[in-house]
């Protein structure tokens, strides 16, 4: 899950990080209050699931409240990179001496977490990489060993950093940042610009923070963080419903279970000459309500035209997805085609007891081929 800039400031705050003092706002108003709270000059900045906001013009500095509801009313609505802006952080302004990068992800080639660190920060670091390699530090953590301050110095010295204040204002956000990176499940922390002020205090301007999904259920807080607006409202009802959901960009809308048997649905779909609208995947559970939820998700989906029921009975029974089915549609007014394909445990029940309902926009198709092209001609 990626985190927004003032989340990832808050947890950079919890470990101890040096941030500035901000708000968040949702409209012009909100800024105008927060930037008179905070006094002096703020900064008002897009808070978006992207980066490179500066470029776009999502963030402006502001000498007055009047100036800071201004530029909110700017941004609020922007379009930065295909993300629609909802909310601003408004922060106190800093005074930049220098920008620096300093970043930790998780290098699973190495199996390791990895620093990088350079003075030339505020830009592209895939540009400084490139370009001056000398210029950026990089540094592999022993998980079982943990950061240790000899690691801290070599990252400093490599990267030239030679002012004794500032190598010592840095070695400890690094180690703040790796107990940030590992007390939170991260799998990515960025902090660009890390920057230095005129006064030398070293600390972060921006945050670019993300966490594994699989380690949420330890950080019901930080789980708390996700920004359902953010997502298309289907994502949203498949994450409520704990559905596995994947949007694409065709017109058929699939529904299997199990990973293997969806993707080959996929394929079997381009084979009869398709394309998939979206997949869910049951899993291998696969009861009546479970059915209910994914074919709610599915039909929002504006772009399905015909729906594929791909089941495969192991643990799954079929006469319980027909009667999910089945249910379904009682419940729900589904005006797209439905292709079903049942085979497996308790496949021949299953088929009976649709053949029995008889829905008319339902489809009983005895091959998975054969159900493909079904859909795709209903489709059409
Ligand atoms: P990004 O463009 O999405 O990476 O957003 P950042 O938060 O990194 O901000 C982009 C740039 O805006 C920074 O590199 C700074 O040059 C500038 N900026 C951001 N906050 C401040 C601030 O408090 N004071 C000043 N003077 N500039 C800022
Ligand atoms: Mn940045």
């Amino acid at each position: 899950m990626d985190l927004y800039e003032y989340q990832g400031k808050e947890l950079f705050r919890r470990f101890g990080i040096p941030v500035s003092d901000g708000r968040l706002a949702t409209s012009p108003e909100e800024a105008r209050a927060a930037a008179q709270d905070l006094e002096g000059q703020v900064v008002v900045k897009a808070q978006v699931l992207t980066g490179g906001r500066g470029k776009a013009g999502g963030i402006k500095l502001a000498d007055s409240p009047d100036e800071a509801e201004a530029h909110a009313h700017a941004i609020l609505g922007m379009d930065i990179n295909g993300h629609v802006v909802r909310k601003l952080w408004i922060e106190s302004a800093s005074d930049i001496e220098r920008e620096y990068y300093l970043s930790l992800t998780f290098d699973r080639g190495e199996k390791k977490p990895l620093f990088m660190f350079t003075k030339e920060g505020g830009i592209d670091i895939e540009e400084v990489a490139a370009e001056r390699p000398e210029a950026l530090a990089r540094l592999h953590v022993d998980p079982l060993e943990g950061f240790q301050p000899y690691q801290a110095r070599r990252l400093i010295y490599g990267a030239g950093i030679d002012d004794p204040e500032e190598q010592k204002q840095i070695a400890r956000i690094a180690e703040q940042l790796y107990a940030a990176f590992v007390g939170t499940d991260a799998t990515l922390t960025e902090i660009n610009p890390l920057i230095v002020t005129p006064d030398g205090q070293v600390k972060a301007l921006d945050s670019k923070f993300t966490v594994d999904d699989n380690a949420l259920y330890k950080h019901p807080d930080i789980a708390e963080m996700r920004d359902l607006d953010a997502y298309p409202p289907e994502e949203r009802a498949a994450r409520e419903k704990d559905v596995t959901y994947v949007k694409l960009d065709g017109e058929v809308g699939v529904l299997g279970n199990g990973a293997g048997l969806v993707m080959s649905t996929l394929d079997v779909v381009a084979l009869a000459g398709g394309r998939p609208a979206n997949f869910c995947d049951l899993g291998g559970g696969g009861d009546a309500q479970g059915v209910v939820d994914a074919l709610e998700i599915i039909g929002a989906d504006p772009q399905v035209k015909s729906i594929l029921f791909n089941i495969f009975g192991g643990i799954t029974r079929c006469d319980e997805v027909a009667r999910g089915i089945l249910q379904a549609l009682e419940q729900m007014a589904i005006e797209d085609p439905i292709v079903v394909r049942l085979d497996g445990t308790n496949a021949e029940e299953g088929r009976q007891l649709l053949r029995d309902a008889a829905p008319p926009n339902l489809h009983v198709e005895p091959t998975m081929l054969d159900a493909a092209k079904r859909a795709v001609e209903l489709a059409a």
